[in-house]
């Protein structure tokens, strides 16, 4: 059986509660143990595809297509596991399968509540998600005290008594703050928190302590006696300077052991060498390149989580310093491309809405006149096409249907049928609510031979993460073709283009996936670590 940790958060948000809860995934591993990650989300959207990246930063996609909270992401880099539909549920979807149950009459006339139904939903869904790990870790979304995570700490409360203690541990993030003025760290937040989760049932078994400093003994002690945690349990989790240091760092404070002793298990130390070779890297540089990144969002770094931590990963398997220099793509429609000069390599990621879409064009315009490598990624490849429509073929009216609906060439357009994962027709309507019609999830890619892009990846099949509505329109496919561009990846039924690329440019790849997905730290990805070396080829030559 499962065995669980349940991890909650108190007195503020933001504390990297999702961090945290995957070092300690990736810290478990390291010492054998098959390791599973759920979070619950307190929020009534039924999942985060709707919401502004401004306020809930980006959306992670899963494998099967489930569009999730960007904690998850954290959980697929630091543990390596493949997330899914039911690694993410929020009080939204419990909600719904709560309703649809009671209208179907499976209640059998019985007045439906939060206790037991919310609850048994939250801990019915919990329990047939664990996929037979050894231990499964599940962060609740939000902070203690907040009224929409009653029936989620209520339904953690339950799972304690009935699976038994021994099964099941609590971990309670709370922040330690420092204040200048009298020149202290105060616990007294911390002590309310663990008097609130205590107020509904749970006793904390371990404090993970957010604080800009170590927490001297005196203060652990005092946490520990007014909050009936162990001395040793109350860890101090200060504030790295990169995530990747976390799982050694709760490791040196014995976060991993005091996990073990509790569940009584005889296991191997803790074998961290593959994250200190990942901050080796980091920490030693033999490289450095500036990446322009031009984007609508740019300011709100949560918004293209996965990406930043892509670049990073790429910057540690070609020992190089990634800096990232965010171009406002709104500045560029203003001000011209003079933010642009000088850069190593250039990356329009991902994006929906007309916004700083001509900003975003003349940034790929720039990069292919001046041979200075660029990655588009999904309107990043989409736009690149419509560049090349545009000022190679001359079709000086081209864009994406999405942006204008009257072009007289949508050179990218909605595909209304395509063949999904699994051999089925899936249709996109246009009129069909903002949620349901997006090719979501991973798909095969063929990449085709002799092209940059299949030397990049050393593969003739890769599988990576969609989430978009418009395509590549195949009606100008030959003339594009005939113009220059390379098409160098093609959907299995050869009738979607997944990626292109441009011979006479030293590198200049779009793709219609986010490969930012499925990029991992002790890994890398291809596509990243090669775009990586020709920023930094780029560099060396104009040096
Ligand atoms: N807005 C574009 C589309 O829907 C691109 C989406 C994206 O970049 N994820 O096709």
């Amino acid at each position: 059986m499962s065995r669980f940790i349940f991890i909650t958060g108190g007195v503020v948000s933001s504390l990297g509660k999702g961090i945290a809860s995957a070092s300690l995934g990736a810290l478990l591993q390291s010492r054998g143990l098959s390791v599973n990650m759920i979070k619950l989300d307190p929020y009534i959207n039924v999942d985060p595809g709707t919401m502004s990246p401004f306020q809930h930063g980006e959306v992670y996609v899963t494998n099967d297509g489930a569009e999730t909270d960007l904690d998850l992401g954290h959980y697929e880099r630091f543990v390596g596991i493949n997330c899914s539909r039911s690694s993410n549920y929020t009080t939204g979807r419990i909600y719904e399968n709560v309703i649809a149950k009671e209208r179907r009459g499976d209640y059998l006339g019985a007045t439906v509540q939060v206790i037991p139904h919310i609850t048994d939903e939250i801990k019915n869904s919990v329990l047939n998600s664990t996929n037979g790990a050894d231990i499964v870790l599940v962060e609740i979304g939000g902070t203690v005290g907040d009224i929409e995570s009653l029936p989620f700490l209520e339904a953690i409360r339950q799972m304690g008594f009935e699976l038994g203690h021994d099964n099941v541990l609590y971990i309670h993030l709370t922040l330690i703050p420092y204040l200048p003025a009298a020149g202290e760290i105060k616990t007294k937040p911390t002590q309310h928190s663990v008097k609130e989760l205590r107020s509904i049932g749970i006793q904390p078994d371990i404090l993970l302590c957010r604080a800009d400093r170590e927490v001297p003994v005196d203060e652990r002690r005092k946490i520990a006696l007014f909050t009936n945690v162990a001395q040793d349990a109350v860890i101090s989790a200060i504030d790295v300077d990169h995530i990747y240091k976390l799982p050694r760092e709760l490791h040196e404070q014995g976060l991993d052991d005091i996990v073990v002793r509790h569940f009584s298990m005889d296991l191997p130390p803790a074998d961290l060498s593959g994250w200190d070779r990942v901050v080796e890297a980091m920490e030693n540089p033999d490289n450095e390149v500036s990446i322009g990144f031009v984007g609508k969002y740019v300011d709100h770094t949560d918004a293209y989580k996965s990406l930043n931590e892509s670049l990073a990963h790429a910057g540690v398997h070609t020992r190089t310093k990634v800096n990232i220099v965010k171009i406002d793509s709104d500045n560029i429609e203003t001000d011209g491309i003079d933010a642009l000069k000088g850069l190593d390599a250039i990356l329009v990621p991902g994006g929906f809405g007309s916004r700083g879409i001509e900003g975003k064009i003349a940034a790929a315009n720039y990069a292919r006149v001046n041979n200075i490598p660029y990655l588009g990624i999904c309107l990043g490849m989409q736009v690149a096409v419509i560049e090349y429509a545009r000022n190679v073929l001359g079709l000086s009216k081209a864009h994406s249907s999405e942006f204008n609906p009257k072009t007289p060439d949508p050179v990218i357009a909605l595909v209304t049928e395509w063949t999904d994962r699994d051999g089925t027709i899936e249709t996109r309507d246009e009129s069909a609510n903002l949620g349901g019609t997006m090719r979501l999830g991973a798909q095969t890619c063929k990449l085709v031979p002799g092209t940059k892009t299949r030397r990049a990846y050393g593969n003739e099949e890769i599988h990576e993460r969609h989430r978009h509505r418009y395509e590549f329109n195949n009606n100008y496919l030959q003339r594009l073709q005939d113009a220059g561009l390379v098409i160098s990846g093609l959907s299995v039924d050869n009738e979607l283009v997944e990626m292109v690329e441009l011979s006479d440019h030293p590198w200049f790849i779009g793709c219609q996936f986010h490969p930012e997905f499925t990029s991992q730290p002790l890994e890398g990805h291809p596509l990243f670590t090669s775009f990586i070396n020709a920023a930094v080829e780029n560099h060396r030559n104009k040096s």
